[in-house]
């Protein structure tokens, strides 16, 4: 692979011909619509979001005469530039010259470029940045890419995913699950988690329909021009999570929903019933995993470890040690009632506070209370034996 280092390019000459696409959140084109500011592996501009601080420190930079960092351009063809590293930045001086954002003056007011003294202005338009330029084949530049992953906010998995297998297959994907302005995004987001800006639907969708391969997944699909099979899973996860669970509850987002689906989808559940038991779980104070809820009644309602169920704590513990072991001693048996009525050498052994564990006499799931009047000391062995139910 070849580089040059570029030293006399100028914002304004980047700037010459930038379109910002509003609706798609992207800057386009730069030096005079040579450059391709956001090639279909770029992820989308997210400098303007969180107030702006990120586009705004960028100009802030540039008044102050700092460098804003190396920018990386790939040498399609003589006449055509992709930005490989940089994109954020760029966007930001397009945005800024072309009046899209202010930042704010010396004496805290708000300041857009066309409003500049002549000065400032020049000042931005005539700095120089620091660039290489770069030749070489797609996988060279590719490998690279995932290297060079340095200025600003880093690159998440599913953004260099998204570089490395680039192609119409990507381009669809993105169209679907990246655009914040799908009205589908709302209503996804009480099952899922992330932003969509930052490719997090995208890589749920991709994660379910490939069973958490998504690297072979999109290395398998990446010329394909649909993208029906992704959408298909998608939304049959989607349809399915909101037929049973018929209230949404936040503890739903984020949860497995694509291998709960896989697990469970086969199986028929009263949709009533469901909301019934969701209420009656989140009222019970003992329940102290609340996530747990949604794969603990797909899976009938047996597993409560799901749960994280409350256990006694220290002081009725040894309460009912304190007591069970007295009761034990005058019998001469032990103090492990299962063991106690056993046949072999531990029937009159007194284990110590700490070979015991706290058991429900009556379980919980079956409405057996945490107290100590529910509360049982078992040998280790025996406790375990018994389960947690
Ligand atoms: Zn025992």
């Amino acid at each position: 692979m070849k580089t040059i280092l570029k030293t006399n390019i100028t914002v304004r000459e980047i700037c010459d011909g930038f379109v910002y696409n509003e609706l798609e959140g992207k800057g386009l084109f730069g030096l005079s619509g040579k450059l391709t500011i956001q090639p279909e592996y770029q992820r989308n501009y997210i400098y303007a979001s969180d107030g702006g601080k990120k586009e705004i420190a960028v100009i802030g930079s540039i008044l102050k005469g700092y460098p804003i960092g190396l920018i990386y351009f790939n040498k399609v063809s003589e006449n055509n530039l992709e930005v490989l590293d940089g994109q954020q930045r760029i966007t930001s001086l397009g945005r800024f010259i072309t009046d899209k954002f202010a930042i704010k003056d010396a004496n805290n007011m708000e300041q857009y470029f066309n409003g500049m003294a002549k000065d400032k202005q020049a000042k931005i338009l005539e700095t120089k940045l620091l660039i290489y330029e770069c030749e070489g084949t797609e996988s060279e530049i590719k490998e690279w890419f995932k290297t060079i992953n340095i200025a600003g906010v880093p690159l998440n998995n599913q953004e260099l995913l998204n570089a490395v297998y680039s192609g119409p297959f990507v381009t669809l994907g993105k169209e679907e699950f990246s655009n914040s302005q799908n009205a589908n995004i709302q209503k996804w987001s009480a099952y899922i988690s992330g932003s969509a800006n930052r490719q997090d639907f995208l890589e749920r969708a991709l994660d379910w329909v490939s069973k958490g391969n998504i690297g072979d997944y999109m290395s398998h699909h990446r010329f394909d021009k649909n993208i029906t099979e992704l959408k298909k899973y998608f939304n049959s996860v989607i349809d399915w999570v909101s037929a049973i669970f018929i209230d949404v509850e936040s503890e739903m987002r984020g949860l497995e929903w694509g291998r709960l689906y896989e697990q469970y989808h086969k199986k028929a559940y009263d949709p009533v019933k469901v909301s019934a038991e969701v209420q009656k779980l989140y009222a019970d104070p003992y329940v102290k995993n609340r996530r747990g809820i949604f794969e603990y009644i797909l899976g009938g309602s047996v597993d409560t470890k799901l749960l994280d169920v409350r256990v006694f704590d220290e002081a009725t513990k040894k309460a009912v040690y304190t007591t069970q072991t007295a009761a034990a001693g005058k019998k001469e048996k032990s103090n492990c009632p299962h063991c106690a009525i056993g046949h072999d050498a531990n029937k009159s052994k007194i284990w110590s506070f700490g070979e015991m564990d706290a058991d429900h006499v009556a379980a919980w799931s079956k409405g057996g209370a945490t107290t100590a009047k529910n509360c049982q000391m078992l040998c280790k062995t025996h406790n375990r034996a018994k389960g947690n139910r």
